[in-house]
């Protein structure tokens, strides 16, 4: 078998855990396995280059930034590649460019386009373990580009589907996927299998367990993923292709974002091309917009529109809207900040209904006021002052019967 395994940042965070990550790979290698790694940074790491480059440049040419920040996985892999040797395993260590793992010029955020497996197979047949730094490629141009935060985990699923691995595992800080953030809900479970689907809203919805693009090169290659921890022998979650099973399960996951600032348009015109202008002029902005809901016209023939985005991108966007506002005859913009999108998931819920009423009735008796709703074949997302986030997460889980029984070991 072939087999890719990501370790991230926590996993590789000292000498020890990396002494820790050779062992586990040597295991799969004198099992008889040909065996890629793909490591991040150690924890913290990315964060800390990050902070440099800003006390240099307050705005920094993202060419230079990720020159910058792809460091951190220069390191781990040699001292993994190392760290194998020295328990007298065969190791060779490859940068993105080395690989040849060539992304376009989006800095900070690139994609793959393509993957050279010519190096990593000679490799492979002198029987040596792989090591492949996460999270950085190589443009056209031969610029150093990275892949985003969390990029690790595509770098690992994109090797898989270019070598057409058996599996690829990515081990972390927590023995697999749960139903909702075990740092937020003690009584989170954790689940056997999930769909390539379900893993894709969850993790665009906000479980960073997985980053979103590793998951759309696993669904797309049907590369069977594994999410594992690098410190127990637990078998895992399973990302795989939907099966009858999991539609009988109404809610499998609950994911939350905050952050997020709301603004609504009042009083918009409700005319063809409006919609297009105000999100035209935030996307040539690069502002990221989240949920947009937008109104039945009013009987004078105006709408209310009303969207999302990122804390960071409040000051930006409410210039802009004013701005365009004013320009299609708008009335007034409002904002606020401080608000959360809770969201629950699961592919049940295209056969069940009721599950939507069933959420906005537990909220209801939280209390919690829910301030826009949105939905999708397999999600309902709404969205709700931010300090009932964790409130809000718990009650779900308890009220779609996500609670572990058992009580939590250790
Ligand atoms: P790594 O450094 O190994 O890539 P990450 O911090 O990126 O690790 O991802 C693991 C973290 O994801 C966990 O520690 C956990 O807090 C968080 N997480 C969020 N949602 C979930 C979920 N549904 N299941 C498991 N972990 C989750
Ligand atoms: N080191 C990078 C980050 O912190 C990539 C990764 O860990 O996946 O985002
Ligand atoms: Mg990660």
């Amino acid at each position: 078998m072939l087999i890719v395994q990501k370790y991230g940042g926590t996993s590789m965070g000292d000498p020890d855990r990396i002494r820790n990550v050779a062992r586990r790979a040597l295991l799969a290698r004198k099992a008889g396995h040909d065996v890629v790694v793909v490591v991040s940074a150690m924890s913290g790491e990315t964060n800390r280059l990050l902070k440099l480059t800003s006390e240099i440049a307050r705005r920094p040419s993202q060419r230079e930034q990720d020159v910058v920040v792809s460091t951190g996985e220069q390191v781990t892999v040699g001292l993994l590649a190392l760290a194998i040797q020295e328990l007298k395993g065969k190791s060779r260590s490859f940068l993105g460019h080395q690989v040849r793992i060539l992304t376009d010029s989006a800095f900070a955020n690139a994609r793959i386009r393509s993957i050279d497996d010519t190096n990593l197979r000679a490799s492979l047949r002198k029987k040596e373990i792989a090591v492949v730094a996460g999270f950085q490629g190589i443009d056209e141009q031969g610029s150093i580009t990275t892949l985003g935060r969390g990029g690790s985990d595509t770098t690992a699923v994109a090797l898989a589907a270019a070598l057409k691995a058996d599996a690829c595992e990515i081990y972390t800080d927590v023995d697999g996927v749960y139903t909702t953030d075990p740092r937020i809900c003690d009584r989170a479970r954790k689940l056997d299998r999930v769909s390539y689907e379900e893993m894709l809203e969850l993790a665009s919805l906000g479980s960073k367990v997985l980053q979103i693009r590793s998951v759309e090169f696993a669904m797309k290659y049907k590369v069977p993923l594994w999410v594992k921890s690098s410190f127990t022998d637990d078998p895992g979650t399973l990302v795989t292709e939907e099966d009858k099973a999991m539609e009988n399960v109404l809610v499998s996951g609950i994911a939350v974002t905050r952050d997020e600032s709301r603004f609504v348009i009042r009083n918009v015109p409700d005319k063809p091309g409006i919609a297009a202008r105000v999100f035209g002029a935030l996307a040539d902005a690069d502002i990221v917009v989240d949920v947009i809901v937008q109104t039945p016209a009013h009987e004078d023939a105006r709408t209310d529109m009303a969207f999302t985005v990122g804390r960071l991108d409040t000051e930006k966007t409410r210039e802009l809207v004013r701005k365009i506002g004013k320009q299609i005859g708008a009335g007034k913009v409002e904002h606020e900040e401080g608000i959360a999108k809770v969201s629950i998931v699961g592919v049940g819920m295209r056969n069940h209904a009721g599950v939507a009423a069933r959420m906005f009735q537990v909220l209801a008796d939280e209390g919690v006021n829910i301030r826009v709703i949105s939905t999708s074949e397999i999600k309902i997302s709404c969205l709700i002052d931010e300090k009932y986030a964790e409130l809000a997460v718990r009650a779900l889980h308890t009220a779609f019967a996500l609670d572990r029984t058992e009580t939590k070991k250790g």
